[in-house]
């Protein structure tokens, strides 16, 4: 919460060379590096997933591998009900 609060106010460039080279926020789709983008007729930031080019929100790397680790798990529970 406070990370993301820091986030807005910092510019841009500033965060990026503030933040760790490991680790961080990745998009929420891929897991993968995103750009800010700025739509400039809405006044209204958003980002863009480098790997599918599509908007997306932005998460902390871990959130990413639980949240895949969840689909994982569930998908395998599904398999696993098929087989039986
Ligand atoms: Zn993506």
């Amino acid at each position: 919460m406070v990370k993301n609060l820091k986030i807005k106010v910092m510019n841009y460039d500033d965060w990026k060379l503030a933040s760790p080279p490991e680790g961080g926020l990745v998009s929420s789709c891929c897991g993968e590096d995103y750009n800010e983008e700025y739509e400039s007729d809405l006044e209204f930031d958003y980002f863009v997933c480098v790997s599918c080019q599509d908007e997306c929100d932005i998460i902390e790397d871990y959130e990413y591998e639980q949240n895949r680790r969840e689909s994982y798990l569930e998908d395998l529970a599904d398999e696993q009900r098929l087989e039986r």
